[in-house]
């Protein structure tokens, strides 16, 4: 089922090779009496009277040297089939192999920017090409090496030249070609402003399994190609850069439950290039060399955390403080402000618990998610002062018996919240002073329990942790 069809190599048998017509001479001679055959070593003349016009080199010759040169122009016409076959099959390559064509697209692109092309931004690829438009453009390319051929049943020196200059042609198109796809998806890749819909949620661009089945720890952070997971009595690190295998392998890291606190958060700095890992008793940072350094011990229990360039946001389980400490180079924390719920938030006697604190991609606002004393869930947004922005309405049938809810950004304008127990997803839009919520329910199939962001390079995907099977898939976004 080759699209394009191998031409066929016929051998030089002299039988077999109906694709050479030899011209006889009609015209009587004019001046040439002798064959015109000079000999390449001696250059010496042939001495034979000529007999027909070589369509070859249009030389006079005589039978013996038109039959040598008869061979000479099947072997040049061999050796251009051997090299359009070559074409073919590097072409056939391609257009079987989709993969190829991206791998193709990667170098080009790398050769370009004189550096690598992120794991993130390959992924990113697959969204930005239309493989099925660059299969049919390289089929295209073989249109005017189709239409030489066709034309050139019979051989002659003319001829072969106008194959060789077709080949030129399409190498140069070739290359035309990809050229303009790269440069097509430099342009797209700084316009993709579409929202995140539940329905994406059904086509991620890439699912692994975890090599540890049934967790039910989903915390999780993820840096510009390293992903980070708490899986109990391992802290799982996966190293994504050039991740194109099937299987995800991770590096373990020890963590010892009864030493350094049950971990109930991580997160990722961009500015501080480091991961901070909350525990219910203490704060640690670890670095891309897996050095862990405990940066706080605390006397309440931690809840949940976020970082806002140097700065470290905390909320505590049974409260509504909300507190930001600042991250010292000599690797611990201090205590900057603490705000109280009801101070920063109007109307809001009857809220009981902060589950969780995000900060969107841009660093510019804080959102919080909140539990009122009739146990319904809102997300409420603040700036990095905690000053009051917008909140959500209630989040319809969340988890009224346990805490089992988290969230994270998707864009400045996106936030999906997962709730486990419920296996309701929520995906949240905000507008300018209002918000939309929407919502599916995902029981009797894989749900995700928590969700974080990748970025490289304006580059980014949403990551969901899946339970049951335990699985990661990567969404463009
Ligand atoms: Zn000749
Ligand atoms: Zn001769």
């Amino acid at each position: 089922m080759n699209p394009s069809k191998r031409f066929k190599n016929e051998n030089s048998n002299k039988d077999s090779d109906d694709d050479i017509i030899i011209i006889e001479s009609t015209k009587a001679p004019v001046i040439h009496e002798y064959c015109q055959h000079i000999d390449n070593i001696t250059g010496e003349s042939c001495k034979e009277y000529y007999a027909i016009v070589c369509i070859h080199c249009n030389l006079y010759l005589c039978y013996i040297h038109v039959e040598i040169h008869r061979v000479l122009l099947i072997n040049e016409r061999d050796k251009l089939v051997n090299e359009l076959n070559e074409r073919i099959e590097e072409i056939n390559q391609l257009i079987e192999n989709p993969d190829r064509i991206q791998q193709l697209l990667i170098e080009q692109m790398e050769n370009r920017k004189k550096t690598k092309v992120s794991f993130i931004h390959q992924l990113s690829l697959e969204k930005l090409i239309n493989i099925s438009k660059i299969i049919n453009d390289l089929k295209q390319l073989f249109e005017p090496i189709r239409i030489v051929l066709q034309k050139t049943r019979c051989v002659s020196s003319i001829q072969i030249k106008k194959i060789q200059e077709s080949f030129l042609k399409f190498d140069e198109n070739k290359k035309i070609l990809i050229n303009n796809i790269v440069d097509s998806i430099t342009i797209k890749q700084h316009h993709s402003v579409n929202l995140f819909q539940l329905s994406n949620l059904d086509r991620p661009c890439r699912q692994y399994e975890l090599p540890v089945h049934h967790s039910v720890h989903n915390e999780m952070a993820a840096s510009e190609d390293v992903l980070v997971i708490n899986d109990r009595e391992h802290v799982l690190l996966f190293n994504l850069t050039n991740c194109f295998d099937d299987t995800l392998i991770p590096e373990l890291i020890e963590w010892k439950n009864c030493v350094d606190g049950k971990i109930i958060d991580i997160q990722y700095s961009l500015y501080l290039k480091l991961f901070f890992i909350l525990t219910d008793e203490k704060l640690f940072s670890l670095n891309r060399l897996s050095s862990l350094v405990c940066l706080y011990r605390f006397a309440s229990l931690p809840w949940s955390c976020t970082i806002v360039l140097n700065s470290i946001y905390i909320l505590y389980k049974y409260s509504t403080i909300i507190e930001q400490w600042t991250f010292q180079q000599t690797s611990a924390i201090q205590l900057v402000k603490q705000w109280k719920l009801n101070e920063i938030l109007t109307e809001s006697e009857h809220d009981r618990h902060l589950k969780c604190i995000r900060s969107n991609p841009s660093q510019s606002q804080l959102a919080i998610l909140i539990e009122d004393d009739e146990c319904r869930w809102r997300i409420a947004l603040f700036d990095h002062d905690m000053n009051y922005l917008q909140q959500t309405n209630m989040l319809p049938n969340a988890s009224t018996i346990d805490w089992s809810l988290i969230f994270s950004f998707i864009s400045d304008q996106q936030l999906i919240v997962m709730d486990t127990t419920t296996e309701t997803i929520y995906l949240i839009t905000i507008n300018e002073s209002t918000s939309t919520i929407n919502y599916q329910q995902y029981s009797n199939s894989d749900y995700p329990a928590n969700a974080c962001r990748i970025t490289n390079n304006d580059c980014s995907q949403l990551i969901l942790k899946m339970v049951k099977p335990n699985m990661l898939k990567f969404f463009q976004i």
